[in-house]
Parts: structure tokens; sequence; C-alpha cells
């Protein structure tokens, strides 16, 4: 695993541009951080590979027992599109570490990193029959994976729909482990105290960067009263000097969506918008001529039964909200299906401690937004699914527990 890494990190800008061309990510952000994290993924499991103990056990009377953890067996994953080489290594490091077999499906989208990461796991001697790449479309390929009757686990990241089909694959076939990374609709709760242009960076960036493709975008955004009409204004503002164009290029900060089916959900919801009575801000159309490109695009008075508030968009589309108090703004960021992330900006720790523990979402950056770590684990409560990815939770996926007991003197039988 050591040596795979050691791999990643000499391909790095190999793999940030097959990124960047498969899915239009940005070449410079598909190097650094996502690449950086596939070899640190790889060297955080492999230092926990040699630390997978289990426990001794009293019992009682007689008897002693011990428990053995062992892997969970053969480990299908299927993964989503937006963040190829990344998610390939939040699913396979821990696999490894654990002592897994697995065959991994890339989106149909996003097939080449995931091939080019097989080779490399070749050249790392890991030995043939150990990370298998299989690629294909999701009802077939996808499917005859979550319904195979040896695969006895698999790890899904797409949709909320297609982790419900996963489920009723794994009941309907050998009733494997199924574990779910899948949608979010994120808040960002921004209070009086915060400094506007701070938050209005880190709110643009939590909703725009990866053109929003991503699980964890903050596209409810919630401005307290008092600098409401000041964050909206340099909101306004910002955004509009969001460089959209080519991915490869060092000063695009906004690459093209990933593929025509997705640029056209984006703009039919941004149409939704429009004709349910929000107010555009900025943006609201495609950029330019040719390609899957959108402008970055801001709502305002926007209400919580609009389905631009409700439903994941997938793309660079923010909803700006107005609250007063802090009792609503948990409960407007807790009116979601999901429960993914979510982002709190103020100085105030009284509000810090009591807001990150009100929301029901499975990670809460405060301050900050977007920040990933293998030792920080990453998992949705709700319809975002069940099951962590990273840290030392990812690990636990992947294995059994089995109990081993035995006399302690001699047999009673
Ligand atoms: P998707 O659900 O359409 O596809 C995901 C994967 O499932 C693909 O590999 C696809 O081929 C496969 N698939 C499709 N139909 C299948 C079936 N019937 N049986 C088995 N596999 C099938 O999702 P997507 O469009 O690729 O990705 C976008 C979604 O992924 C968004 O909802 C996003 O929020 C979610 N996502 C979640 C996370 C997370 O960690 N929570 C991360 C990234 C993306």
């Amino acid at each position: 695993m050591m040596k795979y890494a050691d791999l990643i990190d000499e391909n790095i800008e190999e793999l940030g541009f097959l990124d960047a061309i498969d899915a239009g990510k940005l070449f410079r952000a598909s190097k650094s951080p996502d690449i950086h994290l596939c070899s640190h993924l790889l060297r955080y499991y492999a230092g926990a590979a040699d630390k997978i103990h289990g426990e001794t056990l009293k019992m009682s009377g007689e008897f002693q027992g011990y428990t053995l953890r062992e892997p969970i067996g053969v480990v299908g994953h299927i993964i989503a599109w937006n963040y190829p080489s990344g998610m390939f290594f939040m699913k396979v490091a821990p696999a490894l570490a654990a002592g897994c077999t697995m065959i991994l499906k890339p989106a149909e989208q996003t097939p080449l990193t995931a091939l080019f990461c097989a080779h490399l796991a070749k050249l790392a001697g890991i030995p043939d029959g150990v990370v298998n790449v299989v690629t294909g479309f999701g009802p077939k390929a996808g499917a005859a994976i979550s319904s195979h009757m040896d695969i006895d686990k698999v790890s899904f990241t797409g949709s909320t729909e297609v982790g419900r089909l996963i489920m009723q694959a794994a009941a309907q076939s050998n009733l494997k482990v199924v574990s779910l990374e899948l949608g979010g609709k994120s808040p960002v709760i921004i209070f009086d105290d915060a400094d506007v242009d701070m938050a209005v960076d880190l709110a643009l960036l939590g909703v725009f960067h990866n053109k929003g493709e991503m699980c964890i975008a903050g596209s409810r955004v919630y401005v307290q009263e008092g600098i409401y009409d000041k964050f909206v204004q340099k909101a306004a503002e910002k955004a509009k000097t969001w460089v959209v164009g080519d991915p490869i290029d060092p000063l695009t900060r906004q690459g093209p969506q990933v593929d025509k089916k997705q640029f056209e959900k984006i703009l039919s919801y941004i149409e939704l918008g429009k004709r349910g009575g929000a107010t555009l801000l900025t943006g609201g159309k495609a950029c330019g001529e040719k390609g899957y490109y959108i402008e970055p695009t801001i709502f305002t008075d926007v209400t919580e039964d609009m389905l631009i508030v409700k439903d994941e968009i997938f793309g660079p589309v923010m909803s700006l909200m107005k609250f007063k108090t802090v009792e609503e703004a948990i409960e407007r960021a807790n009116s979601t299906r999901y429960g993914l992330a979510a982002g709190i900006v103020t100085n105030n720790l009284n509000t810090v401690n009591r807001v990150s523990r009100s929301i029901r979402a499975g990670i809460i950056w405060v301050n900050c937004y977007l920040v990933f770590n293998p030792d920080c684990p990453f998992g949705g409560y709700k319809m975002s699914g069940f099951g962590k990815d990273m840290g030392m939770h990812a690990l636990e996926k992947y294995l059994h527990v089995k109990s081993v007991v035995t006399p302690i003197y001699n047999s009673p039988w």
C-alpha cells in the first residue's frame, strides 16, 4: 500500500489530467488536494493494517473467549463520477487494509482514473485478483454487483434513488452488507458576528466548487438578518468574478458540468426557480455557445417549499435565505430529508456548540467548508445514507467480528 501511494504521487499529473478531461474537474484542484488525498488515504490505512486487533473476553464460569476481526470477504464498490480518483481510494484503501478482495465499478461517465489506478495497483505488487475494476453502466454492471451471490458487501456512493435499488438487490440476493453514501442538500448558516467577506468566500466555494457537483454542496445558505443585505450585495459581486471555462486553464474556477444530462437537469431547476417566484440575483443561464458551462447562480426570495430548496440540484446553484434567531436557523437547517454536511460561520463558541449538536448531519464545518482528511469520518444521516468513509470507522465496514470460545481448564464435554 505504501508503494501504491508512492506510485500515485509519481503519477499525480496524469491522474489529475484524467480526472479533468473525464469529469470536467479543474486540473489544479484535481491534482491538489484530490490526488494528494488518494496517496494520503493509502498511507493512513497502510498504517492501520497491522493494528486490527480483537478483544479477550472474560466470560463467566468455566469459559473464556476472544474475538477475531476478519475481512468481510469480497467487496463490491460502486462509485459516482464527481470525485473519481478520491472516491476510488476512499473505498479501496480501507478495504485493502482490512484484507478484502474487491471489484470496483466506476461511474460510466468517468472510467479513466479507475482503470489507471488498477494498472498502478499491479505495478505496486498487489496480487492479481485483489483490486479489480469493471467498467459498465449502472443497471447492468452495477446491478450485477449488488445482486451477486458471492459478493459479501457493497459499498456504494451515488444518488439516494440508486441507493434504494442497491438495498433492494442486496435483500433479494444474499443479504450482503450494504453501506450507502448518498445525496445531500446541506445548509451553511452565517451569523451576524461573522466577517462578511470571509463568509461570502466560504459560501461561494461551498456551492460553486467542482461546479456544484458535490454531495456536500452547501446549496442552502442561511444568513442572519443583521448582515443579510451586505452579504447579498457582496455575494453577487464576487459570483460575477468567478471564471468559468476550460478546466485545464489555471485561471479557471469552474469547469463544465459532467455531461449533457446533468447540464440540462441543472438548467431545468434554474427555470423552476425563476418560474416559482424566486429572485435571480446572479447567473441563471448557460455560459457561451459550446460546452456544458453554467453561470454561478444565486437565488434570493426563496421559500422552504420550493423545489430548488428541497431537491439536490448537483450544480452551481445557491439558494440564499434570511433568518432571525438561532432556533429558527436550526429548525430550517434540519428541514430536509438529507443530512450529509453543514457549515456554521460565527465567532461565538456557544452558538457553535449549540448549533453543531443540533444539526442532524454527518459532518459540521465551523468557519471552514469542504475540509477532508483521511482520519475524519465522512457519511450521512437520514436519506444521505449510512456507514462512514474515512477514519477508523471506514475500516470497520470491511471487517467481521468472530467470537471464539474455549473452556479454561478441561472440556466439560
Ligand atoms: P448514480 O446513483 O446515478 O450512480 C452512481 C453509481 O451507481 C454509478 O456507478 C452508476 O453506474 C451506478 N448505478 C446506477 N444504477 C445502478 C443500479 N441500478 N444498480 C447498481 N448500480 C447502479 O449517481 P451519480 O449521478 O453518479 O452521482 C451523483 C449522486 O451521487 C448525487 O446524488 C450525489 O450527492 C451522490 N454522491 C454522494 C457522495 C457521498 O459521499 N455521500 C459523494 C459523491 C456523490
